[in-house]
């Protein structure tokens, strides 16, 4: 998934859908995010945490907005912990749960 282009020397990151993202957050949120309705703090837009985009790499992961790129959330995690910031979300709606 992450590669380095010989050329420039940068990294290329794996863009993937919300269903990638979702596996990597599943240890913190204890519910599906796939079923879940997130809203873009910039631009409003609403729809399925499955339908962002998301951008893995060895240490976390970014998910942006599919509607204007902006970042949703950011995951970073190593050997002292892990660290995610919801900065860019405006709500996060989960299906009720029996
Ligand atoms: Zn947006």
């Amino acid at each position: 998934m992450v590669r380095m282009n010989p050329r420039t020397g940068l990294v290329d990151v794996g863009r993937l859908d919300g269903n990638a993202a979702a596996g990597v957050l599943s240890g913190l949120f204890r519910v599906d995010l796939t079923a879940a309705v997130v809203a873009c703090r910039r631009c409003g837009e609403r729809g399925p945490f499955a339908e962002v985009v998301a951008e893995l790499d060895p240490d976390g992961l970014i998910v942006l907005c599919r509607g204007c790129r902006h970042t949703l959330l950011t995951y970073v995690h190593g050997p002292g912990g892990a660290s995610l910031s919801l900065d860019g979300l405006g709500a996060i709606e989960l299906p009720a749960t029996e």
